[in-house]
């Protein structure tokens, strides 16, 4: 079974997100993961991608939530995503043991695991330059909904 889907990335896509707090933790190679989702568990949502993200869901799409959040926070993810009432299908995160690799290379495994599931991307939300970047590479569409040079 083949499912068209969205991909939809989190930090700066759907849940608020200002780099500037949050570089020491999680923009280096070596990842602090504990006081990132401290300080993000209760971010607001990015309420014009999230009402987009609502109006694909209503017409058919999945939603495939991709983040390079790993998936060892798994919970705290999806327990955010919940919370704030964010439809989606399926989430796929950074593999444990690879925050030395860029977020655009974890993508990359993570769009081979989607194919894998049956999931056939299209369209692609993100924020960050260098992921964008990457997701139009790979062919797709991605529309880059905040500044992302970070
Ligand atoms: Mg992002």
């Amino acid at each position: 079974m083949i499912h068209e889907a969205v991909i939809v990335d989190v930090d700066g896509t759907l849940a608020e997100f200002n780099p500037s707090e949050v570089h020491q933790w999680v923009l280096g190679v070596e990842k602090d993961w504990d006081p990132f989702f401290e300080h993000m568990r209760n971010a607001p949502a990015i309420t014009n991608v999230l009402k987009l993200v609502k109006l694909l869901k209503a017409q058919g799409q999945h939603i495939v939530i991709c983040s390079g959040r790993p998936d060892s926070h798994r919970e705290a993810t999806v327990e955010w995503l919940k919370q704030q009432d964010v439809p989606f299908d399926a989430v796929y995160l950074r593999p444990n043991n690879t925050d030395h690799l860029a977020d655009e290379v974890v993508k990359d495994q993570l769009l081979k695991a989607m194919h894998n599931d049956g999931y056939q991307p299209w369209l692609v939300l993100d924020d960050r330059t260098a992921v964008v970047d990457h997701w139009r590479a790979m062919g797709l569409t991605c529309l880059q909904c905040a500044p992302g040079d970070f």
